[in-house]
């Protein structure tokens, strides 16, 4: 910009002068000197004329004078072969411009004008202009390198505390939460891996307590086993009778640890996502009836009066052998856990887009307290009783675990005046098969 704005002001200038000059039939030291001097020309600049031989017959320096000498320089000969010509450089702190314009009259060249400036304020300017942006430069790196460092290793101490909280969590240090500080992504990774490592610490102590309620529930009937077999290896005049009876208790905990294992086996099968069954479209009351009636015999055994009250097309999606196991588990219950002469009634309907299946008996009924915990796994209310029915503590979890894969939800109550309710709510599916919107 400063060179084309010299460029536009020496040129003017100097055709100015060329324009002034150009009346003169030739140029001489003195015409020229006398038009030179009414002119008014900005100082600082240098100026010279020449002659058409080239020959400086004007130089506004008189302490350098190129008076009569020629000038050597290529802007001369571009305005010698008639054309305007200019040159600036920035060159030590200053501009150098050189501008040269032919003087003409009737188109017959009477010699040239060159104007000279060395312009040290405009250098000087953009000398400053220079150091300025250099210092801004050097700042914004500098700045730019300190940020990086600062954020590089905050970013690191960040990562080394996330990757020490892996490394903690691979060392089983489950109870290990990381904090990180600001609201950024590393800050979100972390509460994603505190949220990940909390739920592995619940799902450790939730297999630490099954193995060891497992590892205790299986060593009972071995124990009793072991003592038993014990008993009549050492009883060497052991009558028959008490041999068989003691036989007899051998094969019935064998039993109890053959129902234990299966039940372990159809939990761990829940847990992992296998299904026994691939889930159909079943109608809920006639699982029900078949439950109701395989457990028929037992239920007259005990003197318990069971029946069904199964309302048509209950359709759910669910394995059926899974919710088979469901209502029988429920149904066998309410027989186990009932008094002499009780009752127990299912009854299965639809209402508001789920299908219910109620177990009510009237057996000794579930305290307050512990009504949400039967379904934890080996929870018994009364160990004895159940032992005593072949419980294993294990029937309620099976259930609760097979409902909510179903999509669907148990509960218990207590019944008033007395025995409990067990229901069991699994979205109907009815729509599915053809049938209306319940
Ligand atoms: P169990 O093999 O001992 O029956 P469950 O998981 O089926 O194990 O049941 C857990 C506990 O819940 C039982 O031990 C019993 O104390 C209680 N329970 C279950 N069903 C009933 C019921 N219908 N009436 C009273 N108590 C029940």
């Amino acid at each position: 910009m400063i060179v084309d704005s010299k460029c536009n002001e020496l040129l003017k200038t100097a055709n100015m002068v060329s324009a002034s000059l150009s009346g003169l039939q030739s140029l001489d030291t003195d015409r020229v000197t006398s038009i030179m001097s009414i002119l008014d020309v900005s100082e600082g600049v240098r100026m010279l004329v020449t002659d058409h031989a080239g020959t400086v017959v004007y130089d506004n320096n008189t302490a350098f004078s190129v008076m009569g000498r020629g000038l050597m320089l290529a802007e001369v000969y571009t305005a010698f072969n008639g054309m305007d010509a200019f040159r600036c450089a920035y060159k030590g702190g200053a501009f150098e411009s050189v501008a040269a314009v032919p003087v003409l009259y009737k188109s017959e060249l009477l010699g040239i004008v060159c104007f000279h400036e060395v312009d040290k304020d405009s250098g000087a300017l953009l000398l400053g202009i220079q150091t300025y942006l250099r210092n801004i430069t050097l700042l914004v790196i500098v700045c730019s390198a300190a940020l990086m460092v600062f954020f590089t290793i905050g970013f690191r101490r960040r990562l080394g505390k996330l990757s020490g909280a892996i490394d903690k969590i691979k060392g089983g240090q489950y109870e290990h939460r990381v904090v990180v500080g600001g609201h950024d992504e590393i800050t979100d990774l972390a509460s994603e891996f505190n949220d990940l490592s909390g739920r592995l610490q619940k799902t450790e102590e939730l297999r630490r307590r099954f193995v060891s309620d497992a590892s205790h529930e299986l060593k009972t009937p071995l124990a009793s086993i072991k003592l038993l077999a014990d008993s009549i290896i050492q009883n060497e005049d052991m009558r028959m009778t008490d041999m068989r009876d003691f036989l007899a208790d051998i094969s019935n905990e064998i039993v109890r640890l053959t129902r234990i294992t299966d039940h372990l086996l159809q939990l761990t099968r829940l847990d992992v996502d296998l299904a026994e069954t691939e889930p159909e479209y079943l109608d809920l009351s006639d699982i029900a009836r078949r439950a109701v009636r395989l457990l028929q015999p037992l239920a007259q055994a005990k003197g318990i009066n069971l029946h069904i009250d199964a309302a048509p097309e209950c359709i759910i999606e669910a394995g059926e052998d899974a919710i088979y196991q469901v209502v029988f588990n429920l149904v066998e219950n309410a027989v186990k856990y009932n008094i002499p002469n009780g009752e127990v009634h299912v009854l299965t309907y639809v209402n508001e887009g789920n299908v219910f299946c109620l177990v009510d008996d009237t057996g000794i009924g579930i305290p307050e307290t512990e009504l949400s915990r039967i379904f934890d796994r080996f929870y018994r209310v009364d160990k004895a009783r159940s032992r005593e029915t072949g419980g294993t503590g294990l029937g309620l979890s099976i259930v609760r675990q097979t409902v909510e894969e179903c999509g669907g939800k148990v509960w218990a109550e207590n019944r008033s005046p007395r025995g409990s309710r067990f229901v069991v709510s699994l979205p109907y599916r009815g729509e599915a098969v053809g049938l209306e919107v319940r």
